[in-house]
C-alpha cells in the first residue's frame, strides 16, 4: 500500500473558504453555503467565469468577432485597450484589509490607469423599485411582502408611477431569520432580472420583473400615463377645441376640467356650467374627486360619472356635449346632456376618436423599473486602501469613478460612497448572496495610477490587464477562476476607462 501524499490528505480534508464571514468548510467536489466558491481537488474555486466586457466599435473599440462558446475563450481576442475586468466572478476577499481580488493597470491615451475590482458583500442594501402604473397597489408605507414575510414598503409615488423601497438592513438582520432571508432571495432574484410575486398589506398582489411590464392583481400593466390629468388638458387642449364642449381628464391626483383650466381659458374656451365633486386646488385642477383604485385614472371609480354634481343650468344646455377620458386613454366615455340636463352617454363621435388615440399614443410602455442601492463606503473600502477615507474623497472629487459589472451608478450626495444602479444595464446574473444574509454586488473602482498612488493604494498589488486576461490572479487571492467570459459593451454604457 503506497503511502498518502500531501496532496491526496489535502483532498480528503475540507478546506476553509474565507471569502465571506459565513467561513464555509467545504469538501471536495462540493459548493459552500452561497454556491458561489467549491473545493476541486483541494483547491477553492470561484465557481462563475471572470466577467470581462469588450468595447463596442462605436464607442471607440476595435473590431472584434464575438465568437459563440465565449466559456472556451483564451482572452487572446481582445487588445486590452478593449478590454474591462469587471467584479463579476471576481471573488471577495475577506477581512477587508486584505486587497481587493484585482487591482488591474492598463493605459489608456498614454495615461497608466488603475481599476480595483471586487465582488463587494453588502449587508446594507436594497431595491428601489419603480412601477409605471397610475393604479393604487396600496397605502404610503404599507408592507411590501414575500412568502409572508415582510421585504419592503410601499414608498412615494412619482409621475405616473408606484415606487417601492424593497431590502435594508432592517429586513435583512433586524427581523426573524426567514424574513431575513426571503428578503435576501427577493433583492437577489429581482437585481438578476427574475420575476417575484409580492403582496402588499391592504393593497395589489405584484407580479415585478425588471425591464418588464408590472403585473398587478393579475393583469399586466400596458402603458404608463401621458401626464397627469391637468397635464393631459394643457397638453391636447387645442386638439379638443371646436370638437367638444367639455372636457374632463379623470385622475385621481389631479383631475383637469378643460373651461375652468388655464389651457381653456388661453384659447377662449366657453363655461359649459359643470361641476366637479373634488378639492378644487386650482382653477380646472381638482384632488381627491374619489378614492384611490384600480379604476379610471387610478381611482375606484368604474362610472366617471359620480364625480360630477349638477350642471349649471343658467350656463348649460341641452344637448352640449362631454368627453371624458383617462390619463392613459384606457378608459373613456362620451355624452351628451339631455332636457334635464343629465348626461347621456352615447357614442364616441368619430371626430373625437384620433384624440383619444393621440394620448394612448403618448403614454410610454409600462415597465418596472429595479434599481440596486447599496452603501459602498463601509470596510470595503479598505480592499482599495489602507486608508478608506481616501477613496470616500477620491470619489466625491471625481478622480475616482466608480461602475458596477462596468456599468455606471449614480452616487449619492453626503458622506459615505451609496450608490445605485439599474440593474438591467449590469451583465446577466451580476449579483450574487451569502447567507449572513447580504447580497453580493459586483464593484469597481477605476482612477489614474498616480491618484492611486496618492491615496494610499495597495500598489504592490497591481496587476497588468494582460495577466488578468490570461488567467492569473493575485497573490491575495486564496481561490483560483473557474473561467472567464466576455460579453459586449452595452450601447448605453459608456466605457468606464476614461481619462
Ligand atoms: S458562504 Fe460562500 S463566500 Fe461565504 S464562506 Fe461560504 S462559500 Fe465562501
Amino acid at each position: 500500500m503506497t503511502a498518502k501524499t500531501s496532496r491526496d490528505k489535502r483532498v480528503e480534508e475540507k478546506i476553509r473558504c474565507d471569502a465571506c464571514p459565513v467561513m464555509c468548510y467545504i469538501a471536495d467536489g462540493k459548493s459552500g453555503a452561497c454556491d458561489r466558491y467549491a473545493n476541486e481537488g483541494g483547491q477553492l474555486i470561484r465557481l462563475d467565469p471572470l466577467m470581462v466586457m469588450q468595447r463596442r466599435v462605436d464607442d471607440g473599440g476595435e473590431l472584434v468577432p464575438f465568437l459563440d462558446g465565449s466559456d472556451a475563450w483564451n482572452g487572446d481576442l481582445i487588445t486590452p485597450q478593449d478590454a474591462f475586468v469587471t467584479a463579476v466572478g471576481a471573488g471577495t476577499t475577506y477581512p477587508d484589509y486584505k486587497p481587493a481580488p484585482f487591482i488591474v493597470s492598463s493605459i489608456v491615451d498614454d495615461v497608466d490607469m488603475v481599476t480595483v475590482v471586487s465582488e463587494g458583500i453588502f449587508s446594507y442594501c436594497g431595491a428601489k423599485v419603480k412601477i409605471d402604473t397610475d393604479r393604487h397597489i396600496g397605502p404610503e408605507c404599507a408592507l411590501v411582502r414575500v412568502d409572508g414575510e415582510p421585504v419592503g414598503h410601499v414608498t412615494t409615488g412619482e409621475y405616473g408611477s408606484q415606487m417601492l423601497s424593497l431590502g435594508g438592513v432592517h429586513h435583512l438582520t433586524g427581523g426573524g431569520k426567514k424574513e431575513g432571508r426571503v428578503t435576501c432571495a427577493t433583492l437577489l432574484a429581482l437585481c438578476n432580472g427574475d420575476a417575484v410575486d409580492m403582496q402588499v398589506d391592504d393593497g395589489s398582489s405584484l407580479v415585478l420583473q425588471a425591464g418588464k411590464a408590472p403585473v398587478i392583481n393579475g393583469v399586466a400593466e400596458a402603458r404608463m400615463r401621458v401626464g397627469c390629468g391637468s397635464a393631459t388638458i394643457g397638453m391636447f387642449a387645442a386638439q379638443w377645441h371646436n370638437l367638444v364642449d367639455e372636457v374632463v381628464i379623470v385622475d385621481d391626483h389631479i383631475t383637469g376640467v378643460m373651461s375652468e383650466h388655464q389651457a381653456g381659458k388661453v384659447i377662449g374656451w366657453p363655461a359649459s356650467g359643470i361641476k366637479i365633486l373634488g378639492r378644487r386646488s386650482t382653477p380646472g385642477r381638482y384632488f381627491q374627486v374619489a378614492e384611490p383604485g384600480t379604476g379610471w385614472g387610478g381611482t375606484n371609480l368604474t362610472d366617471p360619472l359620480a364625480i360630477l354634481g349638477l350642471f349649471d343650468p343658467k350656463i348649460a344646455m341641452p344637448g352640449q356635449s362631454l368627453l371624458m377620458v383617462s390619463t392613459t386613454g384606457e378608459q373613456f366615455a362620451y355624452y351628451e346632456l339631455d332636457q334635464d340636463l343629465q348626461p347621456v352617454e352615447t357614442a364616441m363621435p368619430v371626430r373625437l376618436q384620433p384624440s383619444i388615440k393621440r394620448i394612448e399614443e403618448n403614454c410610454e410602455p409600462a415597465l418596472t423599473s429595479v434599481s440596486f442601492m447599496g452603501g459602498a463606503g463601509g470596510s470595503l473600502r479598505a480592499g482599495v486602501t489602507e486608508n478608506p477615507v481616501m477613496l470616500t474623497r477620491s470619489v466625491k472629487d471625481a478622480l475616482t469613478r466608480v461602475t458596477c459589472g462596468g456599468a455606471p451608478v449614480f452616487i449619492w450626495p453626503g458622506g459615505g460612497i451609496t450608490l445605485m444602479v439599474d440593474v438591467t444595464s449590469l451583465p446577466e446574473n451580476a449579483f450574487g448572496y451569502v447567507p449572513t444574509p447580504a447580497l453580493v454586488a459586483p464593484i469597481e473602482f477605476t482612477m489614474r495610477k498616480d491618484d492611486y498612488i496618492a491615496l494610499g493604494g495597495h500598489v504592490d498589488h497591481i496587476m497588468s490587464i494582460d495577466d488578468v486576461l490570461a488567467g492569473k490572479v493575485g497573490p491575495q487571492n486564496d481561490h483560483d477562476l473557474a473561467g472567464k467570459r466576455r460579453f459586449a459593451q452595452q450601447p448605453q454604457n459608456p466605457w468606464p476607462i476614461r481619462r
